[in-house]
């Protein structure tokens, strides 16, 4: 519980900010702002203690913000399999198998209720879609009104999902950054509290706790981990884990290699990787892809993505849309997973790498699958589907292949 919980720190900055306030970015900078908490507390359970416990979200709730133990909808404690049938056989943390089928859950089971102990009356968010329906179902499961703003084109099964959660839904043209200017003019400037990607504390710290099981799922750290980034709240939330773990004495200074994976058509974050810049420019025209999630021009989490990547020796890389889907097919055909375009882009990603060298063959690799596909149905996804004859362009996993098509 927040016994151990100590302030907060601009990501950014490192302006330090009142951790028992309600706060949404710095009050300097603008930048997101970090949990810190006080590791070296001789009262924290060890590392055997925690592996005691029963897995999910909450297992380390000493690292998690809270006053009073959190509600529940069974978040986190999601399976991770080993993909044998792909190349280089990555793990696949499938994160669909959280409430609402998305991670998104994960930052939510914390978000809204630490935001509501610290005086939080109503909360708004922009969403790509699955963001607010986690959002709804915690809005729900505490009895507090969520509005959510989505993009024009966003799939039925998101929104309605979130309405018949309870949460009103508006739909704006354009993308979630205009969906979020259009809830700063008429909501968050009156009254409404803001669960926008890191533009408050502690969707991060649920989201991190990826980090933390994918140690404890492997009992040691990866090679290589490959994020489908968006507005990077689980990167930054798993290289932040990692910090702690270290802090803890857990690790030693070694990380993973970080990967951030996103879509041709909408990569600020690979191309500022590219240039050498520690800030992405805002991405001017956000094409349309069936990876929703990944369809965020700007987000002011890239500060400590791009640092986070360069010094884990990572890489940002972005993947073609049809990439995506092939691979996305590849994930339900040879993994056992009909997942998210999203994480499909991840897989897209690793198969590059690995034919490029960046990766090696034996590399441990993790992957997730981010969301279930079945909210995707009426999306781009399935009418790709649809007009692609399999016979036609069969799966090969052979990524040069796959960008001659189309
Ligand atoms: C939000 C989302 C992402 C991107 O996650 P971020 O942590 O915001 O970068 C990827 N996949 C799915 C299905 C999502 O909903």
């Amino acid at each position: 519980m927040s016994d151990f919980l100590s302030h907060l720190e601009c990501g950014n900055c490192g302006e330090g900010h009142d951790a028992e306030m309600l706060q949404s970015v710095c009050q300097r900078c603008g930048g997101p702002l970090l949990a810190r908490y006080r590791t070296g507390d001789p009262r924290l359970p060890g590392l055997e203690d925690i592996l005691s416990r029963p897995p999910g979200q909450f297992r380390f709730q000493e690292m998690l913000p809270h006053r009073s133990p959190p509600l529940t909808l069974g978040e986190g404690g999601t399976p991770m399999w080993k993909a044998t049938a792909i190349q280089g056989n990555p793990w696949i943390k499938d994160e669909a198998q959280n409430p609402t089928g998305s991670f998104k859950a994960r930052g939510m089971a914390v978000a809204l209720p630490r935001n509501l102990e610290l005086g939080a009356g109503r909360f708004c968010l922009p969403s790509n879609g699955n963001a607010g329906g986690a959002a709804a179902a915690y809005g729900a499961l505490y009895d507090v009104r969520v509005e959510v703003a989505v993009p024009a084109g966003t799939p039925r099964a998101l929104i309605e999902e979130s309405r018949e959660l309870g949460a009103t839904v508006t739909i704006v043209e354009g993308t979630i950054a205009d969906a979020a200017a259009r809830q700063r003019e008429e909501l968050s400037d009156h009254g409404w509290f803001s669960l926008a990607t890191l533009h408050e504390p502690y969707r991060v710290e649920g989201k991190k706790m990826m980090g933390y099981e994918i140690f404890w799922d492997l009992g040691h750290l990866p090679d290589v981990v490959i994020y489908p980034t968006g507005g990077g709240t689980g990167l930054v939330g798993m290289l932040k884990a990692f910090d702690e773990m270290e802090a803890l004495g857990w690790i030693g200074s070694d990380r993973p290699r970080m990967v951030a994976a996103q879509i041709e058509g909408c990569s600020p974050i690979v191309a500022a990787f590219g240039s050498g810049a520690d800030r992405a420019v805002p991405w001017a025209e956000a094409a349309e892809t069936s990876a929703y999630g990944l369809r965020v021009p700007y987000t002011i989490g890239d500060q400590l993505m791009l640092t986070g990547l360069r010094r884990t020796g990572g890489i940002a890389i972005s993947v073609h849309e049809h990439e995506t889907i092939d691979a996305t097919r590849m994930i339900a055909t040879r993994a056992g997973i009909w997942g998210s375009p999203e994480g499909g882009a991840g897989l897209a990603a690793h198969l590059k790498l690995l034919e490029a060298g960046w990766i090696a063959p034996d590399d441990e690799v993790v992957l997730f699958n981010t969301g279930s596909a079945l909210k995707y149905l009426d999306g781009p996804t399935t009418q790709h589907r649809a007009g692609a004859t399999p016979s036609a362009h069969p799966v090969t996993g052979d990524v040069d292949s796959s960008s001659e098509r189309a």
